[in-house]
């Protein structure tokens, strides 16, 4: 249908009478548990920000200090006159980080999986993503001209399946690390090995693992002992548990010399200011030399998942810090948490099309900066809510 003034009118009004309507929250305090939003001082469990970087003092000092050295704005893209020493720099990090020959920069992680998919796959060839990966990879498989299957959830006998069939022509293997929306992992050992099988290209993209999981922090490759052979594309963000802003790809020297001759939300974009790629690096460091965050990340995780079960809360299956409690339809999910909000608790309600239908959630995530009892203030407002009982809806079979 053409969108004519009127056609988009209804649209926002069906949005609004479906409860599916987005409108962002201002927030006038910087990112950590307790924040102004809407003028509102709030206890907040929805920020990606992990380990509590964001507003760390070293990486306001490192993004200062770059910022005097180098200016604002970079300028232009990173092949013309715009990478940075600063660029240069974390992207050596980051290689020697991940324990790849090298990685690339991006501008965002929505951009890194758009420009490597469209660049590794196109007509005439097959990807396969979990059909839970995040809107990014699904967009850049969109992108790309190739076929693209979407296997059921983590499961390698559909996935082994779709692929016999298929013949030769896949040409990628896709997934999430850590699922945005689920928090649950990837069976990423057992899709190297079907990559190989099929000499395909197996991409992780671990942007809720990066920093959180490994004992190094080196995410979910880390913690599973994957190589670049296993997984040849290996991109991860800088804006969540890096406290940054950002992306990479990492992967073996002509992966990399590939993207940078091929991918086009590499070449055609401005590289993000330097003092930006500095505040990356110095969260890049403390990821590695303190550990302590992620210790403390995986007590808090500890803790809310104990005080939930305890409640009986409609939790699913998740490790991670992100704790998802299935509620079904999206008006309850709303209602849910805008109760919450009555208790000075933000956790935003996630509702389709990032979900699928009939399964709006509260998302909650924890962070290293949560402090035991922001958390048992959290299960408190949360038992409040009566949500003992079974969801409205089932979680269906996917
Ligand atoms: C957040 C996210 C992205 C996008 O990263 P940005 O840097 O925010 O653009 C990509 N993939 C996954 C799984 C994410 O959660």
């Amino acid at each position: 249908m053409k969108r004519t003034p009127l056609v988009i009118a209804e649209y926002l009004q069906q949005q609004q009478a479906k409860h599916l309507y987005r409108k962002p929250r201002i927030t006038t305090s910087a990112q950590q548990p307790e924040m102004v939003v809407d003028g509102v001082p709030l206890l907040t469990f929805c920020s990606n920000d992990y380990l509590g970087l964001a507003n760390h003092p070293e990486l306001i000092k490192a993004f200062q200090y770059a910022a005097n050295q180098y200016g604002v704005g970079s300028g232009s893209a990173h092949l013309v006159s715009g990478h940075n020493i600063e660029h240069q720099k974390l992207e050596e990090s980051l290689a020697e980080f991940t324990g790849r020959e090298r990685a690339l920069m991006f501008s965002t992680g929505y951009m890194a999986n758009v420009g490597a998919i469209a660049a590794f796959a196109g007509k005439g060839e097959t990807i396969y993503q979990d059909r839970l990966n995040h809107a990014s990879l699904i967009d850049g498989g969109r992108l790309s001209d190739a076929k693209m299957w979407r296997y059921h959830h983590n499961d390698m006998q559909d996935l082994a399946r779709r692929m016999n069939k298929g013949g030769d022509d896949c040409s990628m293997i896709i997934t999430d690390g850590v699922f945005s929306m689920d928090g649950d992992c990837a069976d990423a050992a057992a899709l190297a090995r079907l990559a190989k099988q099929h000499k395909s290209w197996l991409m992780v993209d671990d942007a809720h693992g990066f920093g959180c999981l490994g004992k190094q922090g080196g995410g979910l490759v880390e913690a599973l002992g994957l190589s670049s052979d296993d997984v040849p594309l290996l991109m991860a963000t800088l804006g969540k548990a890096v406290g940054s802003s950002g992306a990479f790809v990492a992967g073996d020297h002509d992966v990399i010399e590939y993207l940078i001759q091929s991918a086009r939300s590499y070449i055609f974009t401005t590289a993000i200011p330097p003092a930006v790629a500095a505040a990356s690096r110095k969260g890049l460091e403390l990821i590695q030399t303190e550990s302590w965050r992620r210790e403390k990340l995986a007590k808090n995780i500890q803790q809310f998942k104990q005080g939930a079960a305890g409640l009986g809360l409609p939790m699913m299956s998740s490790d991670t810090a992100i704790q998802p409690i299935m509620v079904g339809s999206s008006d309850v999910a709303m209602r849910y948490s805008q109760q919450l909000l009555t208790h000075g608790i933000l956790v935003t309600a996630i509702r389709p099309p990032t979900v699928p239908n009939g399964e709006a959630r509260l998302r909650v995530t924890l962070s290293a900066a949560h402090t035991a009892s922001q958390i048992e203030q959290l299960l408190v407002a949360l038992e409040s809510l009566n949500m003992t009982q079974k969801p409205e809806y089932a979680i269906k079979e996917r």
